[in-house]
């Protein structure tokens, strides 16, 4: 017997497709996707326009399943993390950042990481898996929900950023598709420019998304020259950062508003200098570009420390000074592990990369 669909697995045209199949109009896809989305009703009991004939056959050919939230902290500054957990026991990590005017939700889409940038928390516990669409976006529904249930306060959803656990663009089709449903008028209805995807640098895939799904685009760069980044984030080796410039020229071509951000972690000593700020402004030349400087938030074993403010502040005003946006990311939830690159969750590391250092570290100590 073939497993029963998700519907949650399919964005509008994948639900069109699947209601086709079974003889009915694409309308009846769409109000399906209405009852899940808007309705935020998983039953199909209780999708009261659809008819009882259709409701059985749904019962038999499909299931509407989602990850459970395991647990709910909320940090001194508002920031909420949930522990999202898997079917097969794995958990990821999902946080809320309340702002004024707007929330954002930072949601993953792998279970760990095979990137091994030298700096994130998430990378020490190597890969397990892709997640599925509907880990994806159930982790925008489970978090939606829980704010809407949440009586005393008005927080919503209004941006979705692409920058929890794992590397969006190494699971391509998942992501978009769980993308299509947060920009879609009958599930979420976010603008393109409200939902972001942030990639350590994968340049087929900057290629791809740019024509199938031309969100708002986020960098990972974290060093302006190929020596410095070689070592911090390994991808580099592969797309070396004037290929990875070109991708993104590329992809704001022909979008005359449209700007790159690049991320930047502040690392004590290794990429804060005045002399890496000058590096940056001419790499980032030619290329329509906003910087995010980010303060290094720590983890144990890190072995990277936090840059100094000062050293920030005359950072940001050398790329500033340059005519280039920068502003300088505001940590958040980091009472509670929420920030960037602490986002671990629950997981089997199937890679044992965990292991495989500390036998490596161990032997470093002979
Ligand atoms: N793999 C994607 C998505 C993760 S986004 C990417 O690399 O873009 C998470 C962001 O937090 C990235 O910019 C990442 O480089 C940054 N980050 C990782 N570890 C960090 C740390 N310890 N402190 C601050 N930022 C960190």
């Amino acid at each position: 017997m073939t497993p029963k669909a998700n519907l949650f697995d399919f964005d509008r045209g994948a639900m069109r497709r699947f209601f086709a199949a079974m003889g009915e109009k694409s309308f009846r896809a769409d109000q399906v996707i209405k009852w899940l989305y808007q309705g935020g009703v998983t039953r199909y009991a209780d999708m009261t326009n659809l008819s009882k004939g259709l409701r059985v056959r749904l019962e038999e050919l499909a299931e509407t399943r989602l990850p459970e939230l395991a647990d709910d902290q909320v940090a001194s500054d508002g920031t909420r993390k949930w522990l999202v957990r898997l079917a097969d026991g794995n958990c990821v990590e999902t946080v809320f950042i309340p702002e004024d005017g707007r929330g954002t939700l930072c949601v993953s889409s792998q279970v760990g990481c095979m990137l091994n940038c030298t700096f994130c928390a998430t990378a020490r516990q190597g890969f397990n898996r892709n997640l599925e669409a509907h880990e994806i976006i159930g982790q925008v529904w489970l978090a939606d929900r829980a704010l809407r249930d949440s009586a005393s306060s008005g927080d919503r959803i209004t941006n979705v950023v692409m920058m929890g656990m794992g590397e969006p663009l190494l699971n391509f089709d998942n992501v978009v598709t769980a993308m299509q449903l947060m920009l879609d008028d009958l599930a979420f209805g976010l603008s393109k420019r409200r939902v972001t995807l942030s990639t350590a640098g994968l340049v087929p895939q900057i290629d791809r998304l740019r024509e199938v799904c031309p969100v708002s685009l986020a960098v990972s760069l974290h060093a302006p020259n190929d020596a410095l980044r070689d070592q911090l984030v390994p991808l580099n080796r592969k797309y070396p950062i004037a290929v990875l410039m070109d991708a993104c020229r590329r992809y704001v071509s022909g979008q005359p508003r449209r700007r790159i951000t690049f991320e930047y972690v502040m690392l004590k000593g290794v990429n804060d200098s005045p002399r890496h700020a000058d590096e940056l402004v001419r790499i980032l030349e030619g290329t329509p570009s906003k910087v995010n400087l980010i303060p290094f938030n720590a983890f144990p074993g890190a072995g990277y420390e936090r840059s100094a403010p000062d050293v920030v502040d005359r950072f940001r005003e050398l790329i500033l000074a340059a005519g280039i946006m920068t502003v300088t990311r505001k940590t958040r939830g980091d009472n509670i592990d929420a920030a960037c690159g602490q986002l671990v969750g629950r997981v089997s590391d199937r890679t044992r990369r965990a292991q495989r250092l500390q036998q490596a570290a161990g032997t470093a100590a002979f």
